[in-house]
C-alpha cells in the first residue's frame, strides 16, 4: 500500500457516510486474525466493533476459511430461480431450527436493507392478498433498519434526514423511543403514545416494524423488555404483524441467540443478516410464518414479488451454515456474559467523567454516551495510537467485540475508551 493508493482512494473512492470533497481519514488494514486487524503499517489493532456487529467468531476463522474454500471448489454462485444448493438447504434447515418454532418460510437476500425491504414487502402484500390494502408501518423514533428507502422511510426521521426525501419517502408513523430501560422499572406510561398512534390507525397500519431491545445505529438504546410482551398482545389484537429487525442483535450479541427471546415473544416477520456469515460475507435472511407465506402466495400476484439476483448465494450459505455450526457448539454464552461482566466492571468508572452523560451495557455491547458530539478524525487517531479499533459516532462510543475476545484484549479497548472520556480534546465544544 503506497501513499499514492491512500490518495486514490480519498480521491475516487466512498466510504459509509463519508464526504466526498472532505472526506475523513481512513486506515488500511492488510489482513486480520482472530481479534486483531493489521494495518500496512504492520501495527496491530484490538477490534471492538466486529466490523460492525459481523464478526463474532473473529477474523480469518480456520472453519469459516475452510467451508469458503469447500464451497468455492463445488459452485461459488448459481442462480437460485428453478435451482436449488445443498448449502441454501444446510443452511435454511439451521435457521428454521434455531428461530422460534412459528417461523418457518426463509427469504434469503443481500445484505440487512433488503431483508428489511423484503419484510416490509411482506406485509403489504399479505394485507393486499386479504383483500384490505394497508401502506402504514407504525415504528420508534431513534430506530434504524438501513438505507434503502423502503428501511429509510422507518428509521429515525432526525437521524437519517427525512427532510431530505419530503414527496418520496412514504410517511409512516413513529412514537417516542421506549424510556423504560432494560435494567430499570417498567414504567407503565411509557406505553402510552404508542397505543394511542396504534389505536387511531388500526385500519392503516400493516406492521410494526422495530430493533427488539438494542436500538442500534439510531442511538444504541437499551429498552425495557415488557415493551414487546405488550406490543405483541396489541399487535394481536389488531391483527396487525409485528416485524422483528435482529441484523444487529441476532446471533448472541445481548446473551440470548435472539433479543426477542428477552421477552419470549415470536414475530410474524424476523430479519437477520450481519452474523450470520460470521462476518465473512454479505447475506440476510427475513422469516416468516406459514400463515403470512401463504396468504401472500394466495393473493392476487400468486408469488411473493422479489427475487434478487444473488438470492442464496453458496458461498455465503456456506460459510453462514458453518458460522451457524460453531453458534451451536454453545461458547458463545460463556463468552458473552463473561464479556458482559468485564464491560460492566471496566466502563461503569466513565460514569464518574462530567463529560459523560451515561453508560449501558448488555450482552457483547458496551455503550458510553457523552455530552457532545465526539471529533471523530482526532478520536479515531487516538484510539489507533491506543492499539484500538473502536469507531464512535455521534455522541456514542461503543464497544461490540468477537465473542472471542480475551480478557487482556477486552481491557485494552475498555481502557482506551476510559482515557478518551477524560479528554475534552476529543469533544466539540
Ligand atoms: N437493520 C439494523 C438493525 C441494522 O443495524 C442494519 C445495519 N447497521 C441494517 C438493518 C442494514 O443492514 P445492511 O447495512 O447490511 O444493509
Amino acid at each position: 500500500m503506497t501513499p499514492d493508493d491512500l490518495a486514490f482512494d480519498q480521491r475516487h473512492i466512498w466510504h459509509p457516510y463519508t464526504s466526498m470533497s472532505a472526506p475523513l481519514p481512513v486506515y488500511p488494514v492488510t489482513s486480520a486474525e482472530g481479534c486483531e486487524l493489521r494495518l500496512a503499517s504492520g501495527e496491530r489493532l484490538v477490534d471492538g466493533m466486529s466490523s460492525w456487529w459481523a464478526a463474532i467468531h473473529g477474523y480469518n476463522h480456520p472453519r469459516l476459511n475452510a467451508a469458503l474454500k469447500r464451497q468455492i471448489d463445488a459452485v461459488s454462485h448459481v442462480m437460485f430461480g428453478g435451482i436449488t444448493h445443498p448449502a441454501a438447504i444446510a443452511l435454511c434447515r439451521k435457521l428454521v431450527a434455531m428461530t422460534p418454532q412459528a417461523l418457518e418460510c426463509v427469504f434469503l437476500a443481500d445484505s440487512g436493507s433488503v431483508a428489511v425491504e423484503v419484510a416490509m414487502k411482506m406485509a403489504l402484500q399479505y394485507w393486499q392478498a386479504k383483500g384490505e390494502p394497508r401502506q402504514r408501518f407504525l415504528t420508534f423514533r431513534n430506530g434504524y433498519h438501513g438505507d434503502t428507502f423502503g428501511a429509510m422511510s422507518v428509521c429515525d426521521p432526525d437521524n437519517s434526514m427525512h427532510s431530505l426525501w419530503k414527496g418520496y419517502l412514504p410517511e409512516n408513523l413513529f412514537a417516542p423511543a421506549p424510556q423504560s430501560r432494560f435494567d430499570g422499572e417498567w414504567d407503565e406510561r411509557d406505553l402510552a403514545p404508542f397505543a394511542r398512534l396504534l389505536a387511531a390507525h388500526r385500519h392503516e397500519i400493516a406492521a410494526v416494524i422495530l430493533e427488539p431491545i438494542v436500538q442500534g445505529a439510531g442511538g444504541m438504546r437499551i429498552y425495557h423488555p415488557e415493551w414487546l410482551k405488550r406490543i405483541r398482545k396489541m399487535c394481536d389484537r389488531e391483527g396487525i404483524l409485528l416485524i422483528a429487525d435482529e441484523i444487529a442483535t441476532g446471533f448472541g450479541r445481548t446473551g440470548k441467540l435472539f433479543a426477542c427471546e428477552h421477552a419470549g415473544m415470536t414475530p410474524d416477520i424476523l430479519c437477520l443478516g450481519k452474523a450470520l456469515t460470521g462476518g465473512a460475507m454479505t447475506l440476510s435472511a427475513t422469516l416468516t410464518t406459514r400463515h403470512v407465506a401463504e396468504t401472500i402466495s394466495n393473493g392476487e400476484a400468486g408469488c411473493f414479488m422479489h427475487g434478487p439476483t444473488f438470492m442464496g448465494n453458496p458461498l455465503a450459505c456456506a460459510v453462514a451454515a458453518e458460522s451457524l455450526a460453531l453458534l451451536e457448539e454453545g461458547n458463545w454464552r460463556t463468552q458473552v456474559a463473561a464479556i458482559e461482566r468485564q464491560l460492566r466492571e471496566e466502563l461503569t468508572p466513565c460514569r464518574d467523567e462530567p463529560g459523560v452523560a451515561d453508560v449501558r451495557v448488555l450482552g457483547a455491547i458496551g455503550v458510553v454516551e457523552t455530552r457532545q458530539p465526539v471529533e471523530m478524525a482526532a478520536l479515531q487517531r487516538f484510539f489507533v495510537e491506543q492499539g484500538v479499533w473502536i469507531r464512535p459516532f455521534g455522541r456514542l462510543i461503543y464497544l461490540m467485540p468477537p465473542y472471542i475476545i480475551t480478557p487482556e484484549q477486552l481491557t485494552k479497548l475498555t481502557r482506551a475508551v476510559r482515557e478518551a472520556v477524560k479528554n475534552p480534546a476529543f469533544f466539540r465544544a
